[in-house]
């Protein structure tokens, strides 16, 4: 269970979290078309709070919304303020986002020619999603027998409820077999992502991300690409295969619920000294910096609550 807060954003009202409900029939439940986004708010050094990177989350959820052709009742700037003042209604200085757009209930049947579109978001304090040990440490990670969506089956630019599914049959695959998290490979075979996460691998200095081509272009994976850059390191996209996990030197996982997570094991090799490489460290650390807002130079990136 998530730890509960006070106030729940729903349709442009607040009201209390256990009346935040829909009815059994709510079109998104059954066929699974409804967009959303994960985003943070962090407690900063100087004791404000700040929403990371939220004009590019909210971007992307109406980005989400046109290629599923589901037509958000809201301006960009309306949900944006209203994402402020879920938060701020809820006296949280950390916690994390869910904006939710979805197909009410009304009509059935998988062919509607006006859905009647709900939106939500609401907010909750969550710790690191891969565990403290795993943020720290690194986690163990298994390549899934699940192959990643094909781009002409779902939208993979799109973070589409449904589409979680195939993230959720691999993740227990791998949970049944006692690793921390899948990694999934796209129908070439190539390396895609994790089931929420991007993924980066090191090998001698030179660091690589797949290309968005199957995967979510996701924004923390976007500062990633920039911190690096701006820190000197070699950074590209670019597509590789499963056995260049096992010769990493590091390998990392990035997203806004998994921020910085290295991987130290996969599929029972040991990444590099299987602790905790001293790039991803790097990043990490600064990563950690510019979320606390400590780090000025990215201060664009932060909305102050
Ligand atoms: N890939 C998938 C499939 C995801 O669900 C996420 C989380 N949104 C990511 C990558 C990482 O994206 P972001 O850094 O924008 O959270």
């Amino acid at each position: 269970m998530v730890e509960k807060a006070k106030k729940i954003w729903l349709d442009g009202e607040l009201v209390n979290w256990d009346d935040a409900n829909v009815h059994v029939l709510t079109h998104t439940l059954h066929y699974g078309l409804g967009v959303f986004e994960g985003l943070r708010c962090y407690e900063c050094v100087d004791g404000r709070s700040e929403v990371f990177r939220l004009e590019e989350h909210v971007v992307r959820l109406f980005d989400s919304a046109k290629i599923s052709q589901l037509k958000i009742p809201y301006t960009q700037a309306e949900i944006s303020q209203a994402i402020i003042d879920t938060i701020k209604v809820n006296d949280l200085r950390s916690c994390y986002i869910r904006p939710l757009i979805f197909v009410g209930d009304g009509p059935m049947g998988l062919y509607v020619e006006e859905y009647p579109i709900r939106a939500t978001i609401a907010v909750w304090p969550w710790g690191a999603y891969l565990g403290e040990d795993g943020l720290k440490n690194g986690i163990r990670a298994k390549v899934s027998s699940y192959t990643r969506h094909h781009i002409n089956i779902t939208m993979t630019k799109a973070k589409v409820c449904g589409h979680y599914v195939n993230s959720m049959l691999a993740k227990k695959e791998v949970k049944s077999c006692g690793y921390d998290e899948a990694i999934m490979l796209d129908p070439s075979g190539y390396v895609a992502e994790a089931t929420g996460a991007n993924i980066f691998v090191i090998r001698n200095g030179v660091i690589n991300t797949p290309p968005v081509t199957t995967v979510l272009a996701g924004i923390t994976r976007d500062s990633v690409i920039q911190i690096a850059k701006d820190k000197g390191y070699s950074i590209s996209e670019k597509t590789f295969a499963r056995d260049e996990l096992y010769l990493a030197d590091e390998v990392f996982l990035t997203g806004s619920a998994a921020e910085i997570t290295p991987v130290r094991e996969i599929d029972d090799r040991m990444i590099g000294e299987g602790k905790t490489g001293s790039i991803t460290k790097d990043i990490q650390d600064t990563f950690f910096n510019v979320v606390k807002g400590a780090d000025k130079k990215y201060e664009s990136w932060l909305t102050y609550v």
